[in-house]
């Protein structure tokens, strides 16, 4: 299987695992949010595995740009144009290429948080996603530079991932809805820390498959 083949597979491993956990996402932005994250993500997710069939034969950039340009324009949340502007950044790390070489998914990785960065001005300890994506892309480039499976390097970042979505629990939002709670969104997990962590599982799973 070529790295665009693995590559429409993930995505659509990603929209399966989100909608498997539609109702939990949900249930994590209800204390701290208002109870959309699942709701927002699978219909972005959904629309996002139906239109890849089509795009499939395109290189790689055109690929992760329409799911971009899906989540952009069919999640409503704040979510939406975030994940959208990390896969449209990850897009032109491998616009016109029909495979993805390790070098790529680090920069892919690194542009696409640096996309989020840009766009939702949050950093690391804001209780958002990022808190989930910077540890797993560090981990991702320290695994792939140490010449690691990449299976290996994305099972790496998925444990990161997922300890920092659990560490997102101990602190106070400072960025997105769940900051109008201040102090009060301390002991919940954050929503988009944990959808990231899930997209990281789904990869991971597709890539350990092969
Ligand atoms: P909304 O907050 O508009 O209802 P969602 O519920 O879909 O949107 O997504 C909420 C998630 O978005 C949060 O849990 C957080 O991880 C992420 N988020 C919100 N604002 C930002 C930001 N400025 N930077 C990074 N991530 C953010
Ligand atoms: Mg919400």
């Amino acid at each position: 299987m070529n790295s665009k083949q693995k590559l429409v597979l993930c995505l659509l491993a990603m929209a399966e695992t989100i909608e498997v956990n539609k109702q939990y996402l949900t249930e994590l932005d209800s204390p701290i949010g208002d109870a959309d994250h699942g709701f927002n993500m699978t219909k972005g997710f959904k629309a996002v595995r139906d239109k890849v069939p089509g795009v499939q034969e395109s290189d790689c950039g055109t690929i992760l740009k329409t799911v971009a340009m899906t989540l952009i324009s069919t999640v409503g949340g704040a979510s939406g144009p975030l994940y959208g502007t990390a896969f449209l950044k990850a897009a032109a790390v491998v616009q016109g290429k029909d495979e993805v070489t390790r070098e790529d998914l680090s920069a892919m990785f690194d542009v696409a948080i640096a996309g989020i960065i840009m766009r939702g001005k949050a950093k690391q300890g804001d209780k958002t996603m990022l808190d989930a994506l910077l540890p797993a892309a560090a981990a991702l480039k320290e695994a792939l530079e140490a010449g690691e499976a990449v299976s290996e390097a994305f099972a790496r970042a998925q444990q990161e991932a997922r300890k920092g979505a659990e560490y997102t629990k101990s602190i106070a939002a400072t960025k997105g809805r769940a900051s109008y709670l201040g102090e009060r969104s301390i002991g919940h997990q954050d929503p988009g820390a944990t959808s990231s962590y899930l997209l990281l599982e789904a990869i991971t799973k597709t890539l350990k498959e092969d």
